[in-house]
Parts: C-alpha cells; structure tokens; sequence
C-alpha cells in the first residue's frame, strides 16, 4: 500500500484551539499495518497535558456559550461538522484505511457514518422534549442539564466512526469534551480539529488528546474536573476503568468486548444465512466488536453450512487494504496479528479443525495479513469458543436442539450481540428472549438504526448508548416541583 499523499509526519493535542507538544516534549512513533514502518511522531500525552485540556473544557463550559446555545444554534453547527465530515469523506477513508488497515470500501461505509452520527443528534436536539408530570395538587417538570466535561476514550477498531459516535451525542447535549483516541490508530483524529473550527464550533469545546491509556488515558480518567467517562474498548480495560473512577463517583459508559453468536437452525434460509455469518465475521478484518464471531448450527445442516462457509471463507480477497476489490486488509498492528496467531495456534492445540485459512496468505511476504480462518467442531470448553480473538476467526459448533442452542449461545461471559436464523417466527422469539445479548438481529446482520440502545450485557459492557439513551448519559435531568395551592404540609410545633 503507498502512503496517501500530504501524510502528516507528527501529530499533535488540540488544546483549546490550538496545536500544542506535550508538556514535557515526549512523543511516540506510529506504524501503518502494512509496512510496520514509523509513518509519524505523536504527542505523547500525560496528566499534565490532560489537565492542561479539561482546564480549557471546563473553561469553555462554564464561560463560554457552547452549552447555553439554543437547540437550533447548536444544531447548526453539528450540521456544519457533518458537512466538514462529508466534505472529507474520501481523505478520512484515505487516512483511516492507511493507519488501520481496514479496507478502503468499508472505511468510505464508517466516513460516511460518521456524518450520519453528527446529522442524527442535530436532529435531536432540536425535538427534545422534556417529561411534565401533573397532578390535581402538585405539577412537576424535568430540566436537562449538560453534565459538564466528558470524558471520551475510544478504541483503534473504526477508530473515526467510534470517535464520532461519542463526540456527536457529547456536544448535542452541551457538554464540552477530551478525547483521547487509541494510541495504535491516531491518524484520522486529527482531521477533527479543522473540522470542529470549520464548522464553527468554539475553542475549549473540543479537546484532542494522543497518548497511551497508561499515561493519558489513566489521567483522564482520574481527574476530577471530568464527571462523566465514555469508553469502548477491553473489558479488561474497563474493569481498571471503572476502578480508577469509582473514588471520583464519575457516571461511566462501559462498552466492551464481545463473542457474538450466530445461530443457524435447520429451517433458515441457508443461503442469507451464510451471507450474513460470512460478512458478519470477516468485514472491518473481524475487528469488530459486534462480530458473529461463533456460528452455532443446528446438526441437519452443520456440514453443510461448514463446507459453505470454508468454501467463501477461502475465496474471500486478502490483500491492500486501499485496493477496492479487497475484502479483508491488513490486522491493526504486529502486538495484535501476534495475538489473533495464538489463538489460530490455540484452535489447533485443542483439537478445533481448521477448514479455510490458518495462516498468512501464500501472495503476501509481509503485512499483518491472515486469510479469513474457519475452525469447526469447536467446544464450548475452548479457548477460541470462549475468548474474543478480535480478528477474521470463527469458530462453528453443532447443536442438537432449540435448549442447546440458548445454552451453547449463553456460555460465554460477554453478551453484546447476537444473530438468529430461523423461518420459524415464534422460536426466533423465543431465543432471542432467552439468548443473553444487548442486541439480537432476526434473520439479518448488524443494521442499526441509531435512535435504538446500543450496548451489552454480562461482561460486554454497562449503561447503553445511541439515541436518547447517549443523551441521558451526557446531561443530568433534574425535577422541579411545585404544588398548585395550598401545600398541605403538616404543621409542626404549630
Ligand atoms: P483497549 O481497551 O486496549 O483500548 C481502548 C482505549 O482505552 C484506548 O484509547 C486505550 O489507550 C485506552 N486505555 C487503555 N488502558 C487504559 C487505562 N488504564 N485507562 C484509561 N484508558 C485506557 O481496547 P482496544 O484493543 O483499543 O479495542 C478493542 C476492544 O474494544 C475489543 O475488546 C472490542 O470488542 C472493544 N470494542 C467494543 C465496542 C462496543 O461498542 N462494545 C466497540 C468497539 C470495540
């Protein structure tokens, strides 16, 4: 893959308007997935430079006009930035494509997303309304309030697109921000800036800061001018997350990690069935945190839905991930290829049998390149049954009926999404009831509308975002009371 033109060679915070170098000068160097080679140097962030941040946010928010601005003033401006977004659309994909290796096709799908996101809480704002509750004596009503500066710590999968999902409902409701991207994927953050001025919106509101979740994450976390946390990322990452903010009381958003199923039963319409699993596990390179990473199939047609999908499975296109006809790019970084390897190695340790990839494609020397992997007969009690690989791995498993189906479904601590194919309407239901996920698709993949929550249970994550839901998360809704005569009090010491 060449290099876009124009590439930045270092990258810098964005605090309170301005470009600025860490406090103490540090940096750290950033690779393409492709080349492993050092692209460009970036600020490396650490508590004084998070402090330096949400002191400009917090200044922003209690001076200046960002969370007072009325509806449609503010609606406005996340128009604007929509428009900036849109206006990039192709260098955003360029950028995002080069730094994370996802494929270009998909990373144009996620910029134009990310639009969508800005454009949706625009739209928002200006028909919220707030609950009024009357009564024959008392009438109350509910004032919304931005909860002040948010916190926002997004993960290098879809790194622009996540960003946004953030950054749009944040500033919907008022609050000024800090992100701090994923220290693996920084390029396409730092379009942000001259989008958010382009757009118009006031210095301080936005704040960009690069570094590691040890050193600028951590900060973030722990300073207490920031009530309100926004992660996705590991789950592992959140449990020290929820840890470090518990002593501040900060109102945390958890989305994490996942192991999806993908249950197929012997009625569903094969064909879609196989679409679906197929792109479900292998599009944005099986990065994905909603990836239908374990294919559970009902015994009639397990071999033949396995020689289906090892037979796609071998045929998908591996390769640059800037070539338009490639279906799968290149894994982020050599830390995380090294990883999805292990486990490829684990399968085969524990007796899975590998039926499509396995291995680095032969026509790619170099690059974080592995062909779309497919391992059957996987049991629940295996490493790739249980543990997100994060990466293009499925693992499929028979079932003998609709119980077994819920409990193989369920048998595995996360519980984020989870895909049911079936012609039958009252089973579909009924599993997608009994099967422990945040979102459940019927007989379809992962479309979501954005007004609906979004979020897992169990080990996948806490509180939901999207629509009103991230609304909530980023204002305090508070109720005033006031009676409509005589209060009735009871007269003590009367
Ligand atoms: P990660 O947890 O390693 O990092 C995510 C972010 O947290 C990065 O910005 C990182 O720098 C920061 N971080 C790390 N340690 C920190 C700390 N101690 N304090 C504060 N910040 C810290 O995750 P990742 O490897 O970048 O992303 C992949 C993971 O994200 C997968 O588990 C995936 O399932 C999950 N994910 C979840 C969703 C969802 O919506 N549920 C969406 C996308 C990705």
């Amino acid at each position: 893959m060449s290099r876009p033109p124009g590439l930045p060679v270092t990258l810098k915070h964005f605090i309170g308007g301005t470009h600025v170098t860490s406090t103490d000068g540090a940096t750290f160097e950033v690779a393409d997935p492709v080349s492993n080679t050092p692209y460009a140097t970036v600020a490396a962030g650490g508590p004084e430079d998070i402090d330096r941040a949400v002191t400009a946010a917090a200044q922003a928010f209690t001076d200046g006009p960002w969370p007072g601005l009325p509806a449609r003033a503010k609606a406005r401006v996340l128009n604007k930035i929509a428009d900036a977004i849109e206006g990039r659309a192709a260098r955003i994909a360029e950028l995002e494509t080069f730094d994370t290796g996802l494929p270009v096709t998909q990373a144009r799908g996620q910029a134009a997303r990310a639009a969508e996101n800005f454009r949706f809480f625009a739209d928002m704002t200006v028909t919220l309304h707030e609950d009024a509750f009357s009564s024959p004596g008392q009438f109350g009503y509910v004032i919304r309030r931005p909860a002040g500066v948010a916190g926002l710590i997004t993960p290098w999968n879809t790194p622009f697109m996540l960003e946004t999902w953030k950054l749009a409902p944040a500033l919907a409701s008022g609050c000024t921000v800090v992100l701090k991207p994923a220290e693996w994927t920084p390029l396409s953050a730092s379009l942000l800036p001259e989008i958010m001025t382009e757009a118009g919106l006031p210095d301080g509101v936005f704040n960009l800061v690069h570094g590691t979740g040890e050193a600028a994450g951590a900060a973030l976390v722990a300073h207490p001018g920031v009530p309100r946390i926004s992660f996705t990322g590991e789950t592992s990452t959140g449990r020290t997350i929820m840890a470090a903010a518990a002593p501040h009381l900060k109102g945390l958003s958890m989305e994490l990690g996942g192991k999806s199923p993908c249950v197929v039963f012997a009625d569903a319409d094969l064909d879609q069935a196989t679409d679906s699993a197929l792109f479900g596990v292998f599009s944005l390179n099986g990065e994905r945190c909603t990836a239908g990473a374990r294919i559970l199939a009902e015994r009639a047609v397990y071999h033949a839905l396995v020689t289906r999908l090892a037979t796609r499975a071998e045929r998908i296109r591996v390769g640059d991930p800037a070539d338009p006809r490639t279906e799968l790019g290149a894994l982020v970084h050599p830390e995380h290829y090294a990883r999805v390897l292990g486990y490829v190695q684990a399968g085969r340790d524990e007796g899975a049998r590998l039926v499509a990839g396995g291995a680095r494609p032969a026509h790619l020397a170099a690059g974080n390149y592995l062909a779309a992997t497919v391992f059957a007969d996987v049991e629940e009690s295996m490493r790739i049954f249980r543990e997100e690989i994060f990466g293009p791995v499925v693992c499929v498993t028979p079932f003998a009926d609709e119980a077994e189906a819920i409990r193989l479904a369920n048998a595995t601590p996360y519980g984020l999404a989870a895909y049911i194919w079936t012609r039958d309407l009252a089973r579909a239901h009924r599993v997608a009831r009994a099967v422990e996920s945040g979102m459940t698709w019927i007989n379809s993949h992962n479309v979501r509308d954005l007004r609906t929550p979004f979020g897992g249970v169990k080990a996948s994550g806490l509180g939901r975002e999207g629509g009103p839901h991230s609304l909530d998360f980023y204002t305090e809704s508070r109720i005033v009371h006031i009676p409509l005569g005589d209060t009735g009090v009871p007269r003590f010491g009367a």
